[in-house]
């Protein structure tokens, strides 16, 4: 419960003044789509050739959000929204201190990745939809877990008995059944230059 008392602090070193030393515009890359659909993969890929490029970045992953931060939720509904909300606001504060944040989840509900835009600037949002088809994904099923939903053994999986809503309007589409992932991450390369995120 938020205190009346708890007043927001301004400090001197600002979040432009980070920015500027570490040459970049931050922002958030939101990786969304179905288990399997090349997430972490594609934004580990990313990463690399950011890294490279000598930019500053922080990879928000979802199995390993979920063994620290948010280790104490589950999959329900409810649960789902608060897992987003926590890393919604953890994305925040990595892109005010200037960095480009990538973060890899399935955030199935359309509401969710709206709350996670309204929390950033508006050019600071990303949204990386990963369309790859369910029978792709579930051929790859490299977790098995797929099978386990099919079988009833996990509740509430997205794609099987839970939904996935699609994007209405993603900055980016990617299609990993058609592209490799040199090509994913190229296009979100040509992406972040053309709208100056990064420099050519
Ligand atoms: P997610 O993070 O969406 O659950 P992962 O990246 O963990 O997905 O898994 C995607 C699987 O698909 C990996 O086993 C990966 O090797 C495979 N794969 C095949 N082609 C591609 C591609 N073009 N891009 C990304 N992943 C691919």
């Amino acid at each position: 419960m938020k205190d009346d008392n708890v007043v927001w602090h301004s400090h001197e070193v600002t979040k432009q003044s980070r920015a500027q030393q570490k040459k970049q515009k931050p922002c958030i890359l939101w990786f969304t789509g179905l288990s399997a659909s090349g997430k972490s993969t594609v934004a580990d890929a990313l990463e690399q050739k950011l890294f490279e490029m000598g930019h500053h970045t922080y990879l928000l992953d979802g199995d390993n959000v979920r063994h620290g931060l948010n280790k104490d939720l589950g999959f329900s509904d409810r649960e789902r929204v608060e897992n987003i909300r926590r890393i919604g606001e953890t994305a925040k504060l990595f892109t005010d201190a200037g960095l480009i944040v990538l973060s890899a989840f399935i955030s199935p509900f359309r509401s969710d990745r709206q709350m996670v835009r309204s929390l950033v600037e508006k050019t600071e949002f990303v949204e990386i939809y990963m369309s790859t088809p369910l029978r792709v994904c579930e051929n790859r099923d490299p977790k098995g877990l797929y099978k386990k939903a099919r079988d009833g053994q996990i509740k509430n999986f997205t794609g099987i008995d839970s939904e996935y809503e699609v994007p209405v309007s993603p900055e980016i589409t990617l299609n990993t059944d058609e592209s490799d992932v040199n090509e994913c991450v190229n296009n979100i390369i040509d992406f972040l230059k053309s709208n100056e995120i990064i420099k050519e």
